[in-house]
């Protein structure tokens, strides 16, 4: 038994439900594309804190290539459950991307404000190339288009947690993603 099988937590009963084996799955087939589009480049994953923690943990650990990674987080002002479209950073990168071949891993889009922000601010950087690699897409909700090269998995409108994502900050050690009613 692993130890996320030990866990006594239950899946919420809203729409959206995403097991374990789901994401794991889903995961290693990102990992797979990645890996063979990247092969020889070095590529620079940039985790967006919080909610892609997981999400970029076992995807780099799958991703047996050269690679670098770091860290950046934004927040948008107001409601906790949906963007404001008002976005300020957080905390900035700890290594310049100047040539680096950038791969964003985001947990989630939902109306596109926060990637729009992150790519146009990492765009004036002089990166190699800027991708981007989203768990999540609520495609319904967009105001901004953006790019998204690698999807994991495109949901419904509604309010997901797990695996990263938070509900008022609790639940992002869920080991799948589940949503509310
Ligand atoms: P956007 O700027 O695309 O509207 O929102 C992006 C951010 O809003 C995500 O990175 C995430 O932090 C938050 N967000 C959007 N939808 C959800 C959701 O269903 N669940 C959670 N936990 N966060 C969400
Ligand atoms: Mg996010
Ligand atoms: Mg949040």
């Amino acid at each position: 038994m692993t130890v996320f099988q030990q866990k006594q937590l239950r899946p919420s009963d809203g729409p959206v439900q995403i097991s374990e084996e789901q994401l794991m799955a889903r995961v290693r087939e990102l990992a797979a594309q990645i890996r063979q589009d990247y092969a020889g480049h070095n590529p620079h994953l940039i985790c967006l804190l919080n909610g892609a923690f997981l999400f970029h943990a076992d995807l780099v650990r799958l991703l047996d290539i050269p690679l670098t990674i770091d860290f950046m987080q934004t927040s948008s002002y107001g409601d906790a459950k949906q963007s404001s479209g008002e976005v300020k950073l957080v905390k900035d990168l700890s290594f310049p991307i100047s040539g680096r071949h950038v791969l964003l891993v985001e947990d989630i889009i939902d109306t596109g404000s926060t990637m729009d922000y992150i790519l146009r601010y990492l765009g004036e950087r002089g990166p190699a190339s800027l991708k981007v690699a989203s768990l999540l897409s609520k495609p319904s909700r967009r105001k901004v288009e953006v790019p998204v090269d690698y999807l994991g998995f495109t949901i419904p409108d509604a309010f997901v947690f797990g695996y990263g994502l938070d509900r008022a900050q609790q639940d992002r050690n869920l080991s799948f993603i589940t949503s509310q009613k």
